[in-house]
C-alpha cells in the first residue's frame, strides 16, 4: 500500500464516509483513504435513531432549518443553500435508499434499519475505490510543505489535503489546538432533566401535549410536548432546553428550577376560567373532572398539590385553593437536580471554534488544505435528524471544495 494519498480523511463515521464518497465520485483519479481507529466504522450510524437512523428532517426552508442548531445557526445558513435536506433525500434515493417521513418530520430509511445506510456507504466507497483503513488510530498531524504527514498506530502516511471528521474526540481536538485552532470546551447537549417531585413521582409515561417551560433566572424558554419519566422529565420541551441551554446549565452543574405552564395560558385567564367552572360544575368532584385536555393522572396530581381534597367538589373550593390550582396549571415550579441520557442519544456541544472555519469551503482559516466535517466543529442540534444533516452538509461542501 502506498503511504502517499491525495486525500486522507480521519474518521470513518457519517461525515467521513460522506466526504470520501463524494470526493471519489467527483474525481475518480484522486487517491482517497479513510483512517478509522475502530475495527469497523459508522458505529454511531448503526445505533442512531434506535437502530433506525434518523437520517434527516423534513424541513426544507434553510432559514427554518438553522433554528434547530443552538451552535451553528448563523454559520450553517449559507451551507444549507448549497446542500440541505432535499439534497440528502435525493442523494440517498439516487443510490437506491428510499427515505420516509414520520408524523413529527423525522426521516428514516424505508427499511427501518440503519444497516441500509451503512450498506449504501460501504458499497459506494467500494465502487469509487475509497480505501478504508481500519485500526488506524491517528496520533499526530504535521503540516508538511503544502500537505500533511499523519502519524498513526500503523505508521505514517502523507497527503495533500486532510479532512478531519473525528466527531467529538478530545485527543484530536488537542492536536488541532496545537496547530493553532481554538477549541470550545465540550459540554453535553441533549439530555433529560432529573426531578424528584411528589407531583410527578407516580405518573411516569404521562404526556402533556403542549406546554411552555422556562428555566428560572435565565431567558431559556421552550414549547412542545413534555413526558414524565421515572426520573424526571423528557420530550421536546425539555430536550430543546437541554440543547439551547447546554452551556448555561453546565455552569449551574445541572441544578436549577424550571417553571412549567401546562396549559399555555396566563394565570389571570386561568383564574377566571376556574371561577366559571366552580359554578358550572358545582356538584362535581374537582379531581374527577379533568380540564384543559390534560391527562387525567396529571390533572389529579396538580389538583392535590393545590391542597384540594380528593372528595372536594368545585362548589367547596375556596379562593386560596382556586388561586393555587391556577398556579399549578400555569406556573408549576420544579427543582432539577441532575441530568440523564436521552434514549442513549447524546451529542456534544463544543469543538473547533466556528471563527476558525470558512463556511464556504469548510476549510480551516488557520491551516490551508485542512478541512472539517461533522461533530468535530462547534455545531450541534436538537434531536430529530439535524445532527446528521450537519454531517452531510459539511462533508458535501468539503468534497466540492477539494475537487474544485
Ligand atoms: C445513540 C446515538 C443516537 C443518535 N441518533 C441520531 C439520529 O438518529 N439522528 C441524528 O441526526 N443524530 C443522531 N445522533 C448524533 C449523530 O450520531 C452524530 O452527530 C454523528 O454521528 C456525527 O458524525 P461524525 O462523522 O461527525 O462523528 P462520528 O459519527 O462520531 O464519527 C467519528 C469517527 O472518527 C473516528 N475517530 C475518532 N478519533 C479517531 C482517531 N484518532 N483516529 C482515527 N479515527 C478516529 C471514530 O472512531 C468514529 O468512527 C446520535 C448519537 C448517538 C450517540
Amino acid at each position: 500500500m502506498s503511504k502517499r494519498k491525495d486525500i486522507i480523511i480521519i474518521g470513518g463515521g457519517a461525515a467521513g464516509f460522506f466526504a470520501a464518497i463524494n470526493i471519489a465520485e467527483r474525481h475518480p483519479k484522486l487517491s482517497v483513504a479513510i483512517l478509522e481507529r475502530g475495527k469497523e466504522g459508522l458505529q454511531k450510524v448503526r445505533i442512531s435513531g434506535g437502530g433506525r437512523c434518523n437520517v434527516t428532517h423534513a424541513e426544507f426552508v434553510p432559514s427554518e432549518l438553522v433554528k434547530n442548531y443552538p451552535r451553528g445557526e448563523k454559520e450553517l445558513l449559507g451551507p444549507f443553500h448549497t446542500f440541505m435536506t432535499g439534497d440528502t433525500i435525493a442523494w440517498f434515493e439516487e443510490r437506491g435508499v428510499a427515505l420516509k417521513i414520520e408524523e413529527d418530520g423525522r426521516m428514516f430509511p424505508e427499511s427501518n434499519t440503519s444497516q441500509t445506510i451503512i450498506d449504501c456507504f460501504l458499497q459506494e466507497a467500494k465502487k469509487y475505490n475509497v480505501e478504508v483503513l481500519y485500526n488506524y488510530v491517528v496520533k499526530l498531524i504535521n503540516p508538511k510543505g503544502n500537505g500533511f504527514s499523519v502519524e498513526t498506530s500503523q505508521g505514517h502516511l502523507e497527503c495533500d489535503k486532510l479532512v478531519v471528521a473525528t466527531g467529538s474526540n478530545p485527543k484530536i481536538w488537542n492536536l488541532l489546538k496545537s496547530l493553532g485552532h481554538t477549541i470550545v470546551p465540550a459540554v453535553p447537549s441533549l439530555f433529560t432533566f432529573d426531578i424528584n417531585d411528589k407531583r410527578i413521582k407516580d405518573i411516569p409515561g404521562v404526556v402533556a401535549k403542549d406546554v411552555e417551560v422556562k428555566v428560572l433566572g435565565t431567558d431559556l424558554v421552550s414549547e412542545g410536548p413534555l413526558l414524565v419519566t421515572h426520573v424526571g422529565m423528557s420530550a421536546p420541551a425539555i430536550l430543546k432546553l437541554s440543547a439551547f441551554g447546554a452551556i448555561e446549565l453546565a455552569k449551574r452543574h445541572y441544578n436549577f428550577e424550571i417553571e412549567v405552564n401546562f396549559i399555555k395560558q396566563d394565570m389571570e385567564v386561568c383564574i377566571n376560567t376556574l371561577k366559571d367552572l366552580k359554578h358550572k360544575l358545582a356538584k362535581k368532584q374537582v379531581v374527577s373532572f379533568t380540564q384543559y385536555g390534560l391527562p387525567k393522572r396529571l390533572w389529579k396530581q396538580l389538583v392535590l398539590a393545590s391542597k384540594i381534597g380528593e372528595a372536594q367538589r368545585w362548589a367547596d373550593i375556596n379562593k386560596e385553593q382556586l388561586i393555587e390550582l391556577s398556579k399549578q396549571l400555569t406556573a408549576s415550579v420544579f427543582k432539577v437536580t441532575g441530568k440523564s441520557t436521552f434514549k442513549e442519544e447524546f451529542v456534544t456541544a463544543g469543538g473547533v471554534d466556528l471563527k476558525d472555519i470558512s463556511f464556504k469551503t469548510f476549510e480551516s482559516k488557520i491551516v490551508s488544505n485542512l478541512f472539517f466535517a461533522g461533530e468535530v466543529i462547534n455545531v450541534d442540534a436538537v434531536t430529530g435528524g439535524f445532527n446528521f444533516q450537519n454531517a452531510w452538509t459539511g462533508a458535501y461542501i468539503v468534497s466540492q471544495s477539494i475537487t474544485k
